[in-house]
């Protein structure tokens, strides 16, 4: 047993079997073979040399006949080498001799070949190294299970199978919805990127940011995944398991005890209301928001809605999934327009053609919207049209110019007029606002609060704008730090903006669902907060034990300090 750290994710536990997800071109890995499963790894090698040989004679029967000739005689030459038995002679003999994996002694074969056509002073032959390494890499796949992707699974419940992959996009994470694995370890990733808000609202404990991942973990692994801690336990022994088995069914008591608190108000010690609103990304998480007894839903990521497919969803689909949304809750609906481009790419679609060199900076949710009227006028469609089967809130993600304000305008009086000639039915008093997520809007959040209907704060975006780091770099994540004097001034600026104005201004941010902040943002002035479901109640109890009057004075301390040693102290104060 040995125990591995990364950043963990949502709160839960899981026990189960690790799966790894390789891409082609990933690092091999390597690891060392038991005496006793030496003959096992062999088998395994020609297993998947085997399986290299099947899947090309499949390629070679759906070849068209057209020109077949010499595909064919590519595809002949490279079944000759796969089923040349030299081909796994060598490797076996380096898996014995040096008790080492199939992949890692394949790869020595196969760089020792490669040495040997480099040095043959003949053009042709030397550029038959090319194919040899071909045929490698189609064995490698075999090994690694590339072709074992989760699309290539059926759908259903994995829910004792660990995901280990380098990396996961939030297509290939809500991919994993379909399968309800039971957690999941990224090498790369931080906190707060999509893909891990993704897997809390799925509530799969995930490990993100765990280097070597990959390298130390094989296929089989018995894993316990700690998404609290951010800690595995590696084919953990007895004691460790029946520790964690209890622990896994504390939470799950928690989570029963909590449930007392769903009918109570939301409200603090001193008698101060508060609307708490969910957080959601897919159309069927309205189901939870509704059984947590949300307000309502403060922030509907629409985006998720394009992933995974090869076409964009039209203005009919987007109606028909908004509505179902609507008339699914009984609340106010807050619908997010489009934030697509840096880690939200679509995958397969037209958007991914175009990352630019610093994809956060670039032409990101609204500003792509704007450019491409094609995206979104459907959008605006769909939603007014959806208006009349629900309270609709429209809300535009990372602004941080006026004109993009007098732009969108402009373009929903054209939807109006528009829906109306067409003999459509809506709500024309939609209210509209904007997300504080660039600095530059928090800072003038007075000029954009003069033009909307409300504001709410985007700190997983303003952290990461603010304070320059990627929030999907876990390089730089030490730096993420919701408590740095920046952030609480601008997100004081924009409550007070909104005080100003007198429009609400809610918080969507991760940092809106962590009772470790329920306190100071209360402290600040904050009375409308939005959050993955799951943490609505622990948030609705922390409200409740709360008395702003007495925390008030060290909030406004909080905000003059730089000092972290102050803040921490501060902090455990208030939280006390
Ligand atoms: C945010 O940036 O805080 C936010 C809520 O938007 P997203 O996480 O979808 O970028
Ligand atoms: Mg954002």
């Amino acid at each position: 047993m040995f125990t591995l750290h990364g950043n963990g994710v949502g709160a839960g536990i899981a026990i189960g079997r690790a799966r790894i997800i390789h891409r082609p071109g990933q690092e091999i890995p390597k690891y060392n073979i038991e005496p006793e499963q030496i003959d096992q790894e062999v088998t395994r090698l020609a297993d998947g040399i085997e399986s290299a040989i099947r899947a090309l004679q499949t390629i070679k029967q759906q070849i068209p006949a057209e020109g077949a000739e010499e595909v064919n005689a590519i595809l002949d030459a490279h079944l000759l080498m796969l089923q040349d038995p030299m081909l796994s002679q060598e490797p076996s003999s380096i898996i014995r001799a040096q008790g080492i994996n199939a992949e890692t002694a394949l790869q020595q074969h196969a760089d020792h070949l490669e040495k040997m056509f480099n040095d043959i002073d003949d053009p042709y032959l030397s550029s038959k190294s090319a194919d040899v390494a071909q045929i490698i890499n189609r064995i490698q796949g075999e090994l690694l299970d590339e072709q074992g992707s989760l699309t290539a699974q059926p759908e259903g419940k994995f829910d004792d199978q660990i995901i280990i992959a380098n990396d996961l996009t939030p297509a290939d994470t809500i991919e994993l919805t379909k399968h309800r694995i039971g957690a999941f370890i990224t090498n790369l990733g931080g906190p707060i990127s999509h893909t891990a808000i993704l897997a809390r609202s799925m509530k799969i404990p995930a490990i993100v940011g765990l280097h070597g991942a990959i390298r130390y973990l094989h296929n089989g692994d018995l894993l316990i995944i700690d998404g609290k801690r951010g800690v595995v336990l590696v084919n953990p022994d007895e004691a460790a398991l029946i520790t964690y088995r209890r622990r896994r069914e504390k939470i799950v008591s928690r989570i029963q005890e909590m449930d007392a608190l769903l009918n109570a108000a939301a409200e603090t010690l001193d008698g101060v209301s508060v609307s708490l609103n969910a957080n959601i990304g897919l159309p069927e998480e309205i189901l939870e928001s509704v059984a947590q007894n949300a307000a309502g839903v403060g922030l509907y990521r629409t985006e998720f809605l394009y992933m995974n497919r090869e076409t964009m969803p039209d203005e009919e689909e987007q109606y028909e999934v908004y509505s179902h949304v609507l008339k699914q809750s009984a609340t106010p609906v807050t619908i997010r327009t489009l934030d697509l481009g840096a880690d939200k790419q679509v995958d397969g679609g037209r958007v991914s053609d175009t990352i630019t060199t610093n994809p956060a900076l670039g032409r990101r949710a609204i500003r792509l919207c704007l450019h491409d009227l094609s995206l979104f006028k459907p959008q605006l469609r769909a939603v007014y049209r959806a208006s009349v089967h629900g309270e609709t809130r429209l809300m535009i993600p990372m602004m941080s110019n006026i004109d993009e304000l007098d732009q969108l305008f402009v373009l929903l009086d054209e939807v109006q007029q528009e829906l109306t000639s067409q003999g459509y039915d809506f709500d024309p008093d939609i209210p509209i606002g904007g997300m504080v997520e660039v600095p530059a809007a928090a800072i003038s959040a007075d000029l954009f609060a003069d033009k909307l209907d409300f504001l709410s704060i985007g700190t997983n975006d303003l952290i990461q704008y603010t304070l320059a780091i990627d929030r999907i770099d876990d390089e730089v994540n030490y730096l993420y730090n919701p408590l740095h004097p920046s952030i609480l001034r601008l997100i004081k600026i924009t409550i007070d903006a909104g005080k100003a104005a007198n429009i609400p201004v809610s918080m969507c941010g991760e940092m809106a669902g962590n009772v470790e902040y329920t306190r100071v943002l209360l402290g600040m002035g904050l009375r409308d907060f939005s959050m993955d479901p799951s943490a609505l109640l622990e948030v609705k109890r922390q409200i409740r034990l709360t008395d702003t009057a007495k925390i008030e004075p060290k909030v406004n301390m909080l905000l003059k300090t730089a000092d972290q040693k102050v803040v921490k102290q501060l902090i455990s104060e208030i939280n006390e």
